[in-house]
């Protein structure tokens, strides 16, 4: 990629819609196609719509992609826009990439891709080493999602500045962490002694208090204390540790009954670029250094529980604060996106307060959720009937960010 090319106009929220298809034991069990209508943006960059039927009345909803049922990964990726992002986050921007939607609905095939998948249900995959020795899987390149092309994309930009700025590599540093938000606690998905005592805590039966979040008072936002942030060389070696990561979610899932389907899962790249180095004629320059940050989060299910919950569980269950803590950081998340797409044209927020720190994930987003950041979102919807009242929450709520 040519770096000038890389600086072009980006909206700061984008809201894609993805269908996934009728899966074929839905067909067999005689579920049929949705009642949604889809009217797909034209090549010329005209928004895309949707239309559902509600209580008779049809409703329409527009976003800045619609991608259809029939897309591969690679047009999933040319539809949502987000290499431009991952170029911002090359230029020092933050950026946060998120899948949201109910259960079932395409988020993890969306961000991870097909092979991944191959990990659940299969024999537990034993606890890897923080820098992983297995190779990467021969994944066929159209299976992958989202998450491992924003890795090569942005390693392939890193090149980019490195041979532009004939910077010696330290200049340009990235690192990767890797965890996941489960009722309120976060877990490192990179850390395997964490993940052991995760495990051993969950076969006691007791709880995993979770590792601490903390202010840092000086760069203003907050952070995971203890989080592994690990200095990769290549998108191989990066994408070696999101694999892990991936492995170690299933293990920790197993182990202590949480169902993913309940907790975010947050792939942070962090760039660290060291400008003013040493010029041709060896003179010192300033030192000036850029952090910037791209959040690829897999979002827990979106589906109302608390109250099926509540009433098949009870109020003190588990399960019921599963529910409430899920529903509780979507709400929250929601607000902050509501509020960031009401922000003015010089990137003040209209609406006043943004409520970051009401939730885990909100609070460790702030810096990549406001300000002069990016975010793509990608509602995920499945295309059958059974999933219509879901959908037609996920098209609302999406459709307040667009
Ligand atoms: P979620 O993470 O939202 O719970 P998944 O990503 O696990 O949902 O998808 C649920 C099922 O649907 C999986 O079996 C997955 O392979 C399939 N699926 C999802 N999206 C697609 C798609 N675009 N094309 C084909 N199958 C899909
Ligand atoms: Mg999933």
């Amino acid at each position: 990629a040519r770096l000038e090319s890389l600086d072009q106009p980006v909206p700061a929220v984008q809201v894609c819609v993805r269908l996934r298809p009728l899966l074929p034991w839905e067909r067999s069990e005689g579920y049929g196609p949705s009642a949604m209508n889809l009217i797909q943006g034209d090549k010329e960059g005209n928004d895309s719509s949707i239309s559902l039927k509600e209580d008779g009345r049809t409703r329409h909803f527009r976003f800045n992609a619609v991608i259809s049922p029939d897309c591969t990964q690679q047009e999933a990726w040319d539809m949502s826009g987000i290499e431009a992002v991952v170029n911002k986050v090359a230029l020092g921007f933050h950026a946060t990439v998120f899948a949201y939607g109910q259960t079932g609905t395409g988020k993890t095939h969306t961000m991870e891709g097909y092979l991944y998948e191959h990990h659940n249900g299969s024999a537990a995959p034993s606890i890897s080493a923080a820098r992983p020795r297995v190779k990467a899987r021969s994944t066929p390149p159209e299976q992958l999602g989202m998450v491992p092309r924003a890795v090569m994309a942005l390693f392939d930009r890193v090149e980019a500045i490195r041979a532009k700025e004939a910077l010696g590599a330290n200049a340009c540093v990235v690192r990767v962490s890797f965890l996941q938000i489960y009722n309120e606690k976060v877990f490192d998905l990179l850390n395997p002694s964490l993940s052991v005592s995760q495990r051993e805590a969950g076969g006691r039966g007791e709880d995993f208090s979770g590792l601490r979040m903390r202010w840092d008072a000086l760069k203003r936002h907050f952070f995971v204390e203890n989080l592994f942030q690990n200095e990769c060389n290549s998108a191989d070696e990066a994408l070696q540790y999101y694999q892990a990561g991936i492995a170690n979610k299933h293990v920790a899932s197993t182990a202590m009954n949480v169902a993913s389907s309940r907790s975010h899962t947050v792939l942070v790249l962090t760039l660290l670029r060291r400008e003013g180095m040493p010029g041709d004629d060896g003179t010192p320059e300033p030192f000036r250094e850029v952090v910037s940050q791209l959040s690829l989060v897999d979002l827990a299910g979106s589906e109302r529980t608390v109250s099926t919950v509540a009433s098949t569980s009870g109020k003190s269950s588990t399960r019921f604060q599963e529910a409430v803590n899920v529903n509780q950081s979507l709400f929250v998340l929601r607000r902050v996106i509501t509020a960031l797409s009401k922000k003015d044209s010089k990137g003040n927020d209209a609406s006043g307060h943004v409520p970051y720190r009401e939730s885990k994930l909100t609070s460790l987003l702030q810096n990549s959720l406001g300000g002069s950041s990016y975010l793509i979102m990608f509602a995920c919807l499945a295309a059958t009937d059974r999933h219509d009242d879901e959908n037609l929450s996920t098209l609302q709520y999406a459709s307040q960010a667009a």
